[in-house]
């Protein structure tokens, strides 16, 4: 059994840093405020907190898609493509709550594009595609359309497509929420697989304790708005995880302290 992630969080440089992090935005609202957030290479980090707290806001942030209104967010990526992008174009694959697949093409199509954006030869997109649709479990799907798909299907395929540009960091924001619980289960044991074989860096937004017990390497706690980082929780249950690791009294005890951290942090 092998420890998840690389055993690098205390000496390795942060892939993301944010410091001091406000975003007010037009109109009044302030989602966050003096928010400190570090993103290590390896880990699982899941941002969890109540509705509405920033934390769709914190990973738009991370991913470069918008500008924070005060304090920095720093990016320490040196991969091949740049930094930025949606849907996995860049060294960064973003996952939204929704799949977002073009409804028109299939879903070769739709894994496809994040390689044709970055120009990839047409015979090396063949093969990456091939391999990714059978790594998110699709083989035999190729051909299909987005309205033939369950709903857990399109999110493997919206995985797929953020994978496809082979980025360092994924980022998903609550990614399975829609998603019936043993559809969400078998997502979650495959997410973790593909983040383990990969040498992925994941942050995983989400509004579930016993989600973020199951997959994490370390929670960070948000208050509720405007958000900041209220606590933190490490756990350092070993990969693979499965029933074993959910049953056991160390995934209940994280459980409790979690809620309990999340209580506190929504008074
Ligand atoms: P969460 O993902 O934790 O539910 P969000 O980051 O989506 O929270 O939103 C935090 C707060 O910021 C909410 O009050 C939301 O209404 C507000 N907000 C988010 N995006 C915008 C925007 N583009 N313009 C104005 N307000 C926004
Ligand atoms: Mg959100």
């Amino acid at each position: 059994m092998s420890t998840p992630g690389p055993d690098t969080e205390s000496i390795a440089e942060p892939v993301v840093r944010l410091r001091g992090v406000e975003q007010r935005f037009a109109g009044g609202v302030t989602a966050l405020a003096a928010l400190d957030l570090d993103v290590r290479p390896g880990e699982w980090l899941s941002l969890l907190g109540p509705s509405g707290c920033g934390k769709s806001t914190a990973l738009r942030l991370i991913a470069g898609l918008a500008r924070p209104t005060a304090g920095s967010v720093e990016r320490r990526l040196q991969g091949t493509h740049g930094v930025g992008g949606i849907g996995g174009v860049g060294d960064i694959g973003f996952v939204f709550q929704e799949p977002t697949l073009m409804p028109w093409a299939t879903v070769e199509g739709n894994v496809a594009l994040p390689l044709q954006i970055l120009g990839t030869p047409r015979a090396e997109i063949r093969t990456r595609v091939g391999e990714l649709i059978e790594r998110v479990g699709l083989a035999g799907f190729e051909r299909a359309r987005p309205r033939e798909l369950s709903g857990g299907m399109k999110m493997r395929v919206s995985i797929a497509r953020a994978l496809a540009a082979a980025p360092r960091l994924l980022l998903l924001d609550e990614p399975f929420a829609a998603l019936d619980e043993i559809t969400r289960a078998r997502l979650n044991d495959d997410l973790l697989a593909l983040w383990q074989a990969q040498g992925l860096t994941v942050v995983y937004v989400t509004h579930s304790v016993w989600e973020s017990v199951y997959l994490s390497t370390r929670i960070a706690i948000l208050s509720s708005r405007p958000g900041r980082v209220v606590g933190e929780v490490k756990v350092d249950a070993p990969a693979p995880r499965g029933a074993d690791f959910r049953d056991s009294t160390a995934y209940l005890h994280l459980c409790r302290q979690v809620s309990e951290m999340l209580a506190e942090a929504m008074r």
